[in-house]
């Protein structure tokens, strides 16, 4: 039996995508082994985020020909769409598939696997039937280049693709160009595939796209269809939104998970900038004032006395071309005095070729960008810890994961918080109440 193994860098989309080649590899006939392992099949899912993440791939990439110098690498992701010609260069690199060609990831190693075992074969044998094809992800309910993807790694949580692609084109941002146009699968496909979730005994969905929010696009539909219909499946207890632009994320919706759903009280919302000056030209679509409205919104909404309050993370990138002292203290003072989120994920901007910011002479400085990271980021550890103080004495309900650390068990509450107990396995994958 052939063996392969995968290696996903970037974002939960990525990982979802990689965990259903895994699965559709595995019907087709292949052992998944760890990473680490002599395989014949090493299959990286690429990220290029950053140019950090490009070089983060490209190291993989010669590890996994080092790890075993016959293997065939087959290399897909974001990296794969903008750089292929480079990638096809690397030693023991066989496949790359950029975003148009995913859907084909599966039927074309098989069909390369089957046509390797029959030229191996002595000539009077009878040639055997192609493994390839069967269960792929070339299924019935695919849609282009968009196919369902969840992943199932954590036996508690799954993120769950609902969304592909963006028509944003930010100033600063690869993702248009590396994942394509927005687009997603009908409401009732990715209904289908969050009922195979429950059905693994998984009770938590997280809802995972690149531009999540703008859901339906392809289909005539709105997000808060899918959100509601995704409400009603049965086994599922709990979901989170993995991320949503502010100016998507409308009261509609707010209102509508205020009212008594399934969905909790976590939002990760990108702000990128507390300063109108940089939000402009980065090309958001939002402005402070809109944002800041927007999470108060939320909050009276949602927050009631005794009860866990709203967990928000935020992202934001430090040192945009043009971004001064002063600009950044805007975005500082937003973030400390106006909108005090739970989290902070804070990005060094990083210059990407082809994009309108990376043309821009007035570049910041890296070790002023790292100077600027570490300010936010000792910010959002204050904010955190202030956050999870609040909730001390407080009841919360905890969903447990199912890994062992030094004899204890994690979970996280129905707003984030990371709640450590002595691990029990028969807690794994319950909702258990208890007190901060
Ligand atoms: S919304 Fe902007 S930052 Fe987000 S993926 Fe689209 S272009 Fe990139």
């Amino acid at each position: 039996m052939k063996q392969i193994a995968f290696f996903t860098l970037g974002c939960k989309l990525n990982y979802a995508e990689t965990s259903t080649y895994e699965r559709n590899f595995v019907k087709n006939g292949l052992e998944a082994v760890q990473w680490g392992s002599d395989a014949d099949i090493y299959l990286i899912n690429t990220c290029a985020v950053t140019e950090h993440s490009e070089k983060k791939c490209r190291n993989i990439i010669r590890k996994a020909h080092k790890m075993n110098p016959d293997a065939d690498i087959v290399v897909t992701g974001c990296y794969a769409q903008l750089k292929k010609t480079d990638i096809e260069k690397l030693p023991g690199v066989k496949f790359v598939f950029g975003a148009e060609e995913k859907s084909m990831i599966v039927p074309t190693v098989m069909e390369y696997l089957a046509s390797r075992a029959s030229s191996d074969l002595p000539e009077t044998s009878e040639m055997p039937e192609s493994a390839a094809l069967s269960g792929s992800c070339r299924t019935p309910e695919s849609s282009g280049n968009m196919f369902p993807a969840y992943s199932t790694g954590e036996r508690t949580r799954s993120f769950l693709k609902v969304q592909d692609g963006c028509d944003y084109f930010c100033a600063y941002c690869t993702v248009p160009y590396a994942r394509g146009r927005s687009r997603n699968l009908p409401v009732a496909e990715i209904v289908a595939e969050a009922e195979k979730i429950a059905a693994s005994g998984i009770r938590e969905i997280v809802i995972t796209g690149v531009n999540t929010g703008d859901f339906g696009k392809s289909t005539g539909e709105k997000f808060l269809d899918l959100l509601k219909a995704l409400n009603e499946v049965d086994g599922i207890e709990r979901y989170r939104i993995s991320s949503i632009e502010p100016n998507l994320l409308t009261e509609e919706i707010v209102d509508w998970i205020a009212s008594g759903t399934k969905f909790l009280p976590h939002f990760h919302i990108p702000l990128q900038s507390g300063s109108d000056t940089v939000l402009r030209e980065m090309g958001r679509r939002y402005d402070t004032a809109a944002f800041e409205s927007k999470i108060r919104y939320i909050r009276e909404k949602m927050e009631k006395p005794g009860m866990p309050r709203v967990f928000f993370g935020i992202d934001v990138i430090a040192g945009f071309p043009g971004e001064t002292d002063e600009l950044f203290m805007e975005t500082y003072g937003f973030l400390k005095d106006r909108i005090r989120p739970a989290f902070i994920h804070v990005f060094p901007y990083s210059k990407r070729a082809g994009t309108r910011a990376a043309e821009r002479k007035d570049q910041v400085q890296d070790s002023v960008k790292t100077r600027r990271v570490e300010l936010l980021e000792n910010l959002s550890r204050s904010l955190h810890d202030e956050f999870v103080e609040s909730h001390k004495g407080l009841r919360c309900h905890v969903l447990f994961e199912s890994s062992e650390k030094d004899g204890m068990m994690s979970g996280y509450t129905e707003n984030y918080i990371r709640v450590e107990r002595p691990y029990d396995s028969g807690l794994t994958g319950k909702i258990v109440e208890m007190e901060i």
